[in-house]
């Protein structure tokens, strides 16, 4: 059969930025070394940094200039419900304020960026309506830094939706999982999950604090205490701040064949600062109330927040084993739950139900007891308080890992069920200090 030869796509979603190889730096950079990167090991070492990011409104165009210390490649594209355009970029260590892409401007809502993927940087810009960005032009200033000018224009819903359809060009961006290599190391594996990362800042306090950040501090302290312990194998899956999917959260659970998947996270119900403490959610397809239901719907959203299209995860549970072996994992789960809120409960505030069940897809594995712990709500100004405490954080650390120490030595004595698979040890990387 003869192949069907098709146009390639020349939309002005997809317009590349043209010439970067004519660029020339020339005199000395005026930016001062860029702080100590924040996001771990590997960090920005000859990445661009960007200082400023600028929106001015005219004539119907809204522009976005980034100020870089070096010329970027950037690629774009728009998605639909919400609007959204996407900027790509290679790695890029975002120096600015924290008020940066805040306010509505023009065709912008506003906008969030941050580390996407190892080496891969994005801008998702929640859009007034449906427009497009429309000749991205580099420029070098005087002093030898470089302006990325992002436009957007206007356009009417058709050739939005024509564009959003064609979506993203590149291929699949899942970020990398830890490497697994076979070892005789039968300890418990147990992953431990920072909720959101990079372009996606989950809940932000009113004093703009990140929930990313909040809960990534929390899980590496986490980590490492159990780590201490010598009793455990530790995957995080993130070490820094990244971007990674939801499914691939999961994924990186159940390829580990982890024993244990603990999702750390602390969000904000902006309508009810009164709501404080903790809560434990383990998964189920029917929440415990509205509240929950609401709050697993918007954490399920992460994956759109930060540029990608939600796909189902490994959800669908499909014949009758699976069916079995997910019944008897989420018993799993609520006996770890309750472990964890007997634990909890004396050394900190509870929520008024500390255990509910919602449809959070990283609690989707069928065969990796998971719970998810919304440490408390960045929302009330008692918990975003104690959040940010040291000593609160090391009594609630060693808590958990008390509660950790107790589920593991409850199932020493209880044989796998019989609908699991049977499992294979795998060590893998500790985590990165
Ligand atoms: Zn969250």
């Amino acid at each position: 059969m003869q192949p069907r030869t098709r146009p390639l796509r020349t939309g002005l979603a997809h317009r590349r930025t043209p010439g970067w190889a004519a660029l020339a730096l020339v005199g000395s950079l005026f930016l001062a070394a860029p702080a100590p990167a924040q996001d771990g090991p590997g960090g920005s070492g000859g990445s661009a940094v960007a200082i400023a990011a600028e929106t001015v409104v005219r004539d119907g165009t809204t522009r976005l200039t980034l100020t870089l210390s070096k010329p970027v490649e950037a690629r774009t594209f728009v998605m639909e419900r919400p609007d959204r355009a996407v900027i790509d970029l290679p790695e890029v260590n975002f120096q600015l304020g924290q008020e940066t892409g805040r306010k509505r401007e023009g065709l912008i809502a506003s906008f969030r960026y941050g580390l996407f993927a190892p080496g891969r940087s994005r801008i998702v810009v929640d859009l007034a309506g449906p427009a497009l960005v429309e000749g991205i032009e580099t420029t070098t200033t005087r002093e030898g830094a470089v302006l990325l000018s992002i436009p957007f224009r206007k356009v009417d819903r058709d050739s939005f939706r024509k564009a959003a359809v064609a979506g993203d060009p590149s291929p699949a961006t899942a970020a990398k999982a830890p490497p697994v290599q076979e070892a005789a190391d039968t300890r418990p594996l147990i992953v431990i999950d920072a909720g959101h990362g990079g372009t996606d800042p989950g809940a932000i306090a009113a004093t703009g604090v990140f929930e990313k950040d909040i809960v990534f501090g929390f899980a590496q302290s986490f980590a490492e205490r159990l780590e201490a312990t010598g009793r455990y194998r530790l995957v995080m899956t993130r070490d820094r701040d990244v971007f990674v999917p939801l499914a691939e959260r999961v994924r990186i659970a159940r390829e580990a064949k982890a024993d244990l998947f603990v999702s750390i996270h602390a969000d904000s119900i902006s309508a009810a600062p009164q709501v404080k403490g903790a809560t434990i959610y383990t998964g189920s397809e029917k929440a415990t109330d509205s509240e929950s239901a609401k709050l697993a719907e918007r954490e399920n959203r992460a994956d759109a927040a930060a540029g990608t299209e939600s796909g189902e995860g490994p959800a669908d549970v499909a014949d009758i084993l699976q069916e079995l072996t997910l019944r008897e994992t989420r018993g799993f789960s609520s006996g770890f739950a309750n472990r964890l809120m007997g634990q909890l409960s004396p050394v900190m505030e509870m929520s008024t139900k500390p255990h509910r069940e919602a449809g959070f897809k990283v609690l989707r594995s069928p065969d990796v007891p998971s719970v998810l712990i919304e440490l408390g709500y960045l929302s009330s100004k008692s918990d975003l308080e104690k959040l940010q405490s040291e000593e609160w954080r090391a009594r609630v650390t060693g808590s958990m890992a008390k509660a950790v120490d107790l589920f593991f030595s409850g199932r020493a004595t209880l044989s796998r069920p019989v609908a699991l698979p049977p499992r294979k040890s795998a060590a893998i990387a500790p985590v990165s200090p």
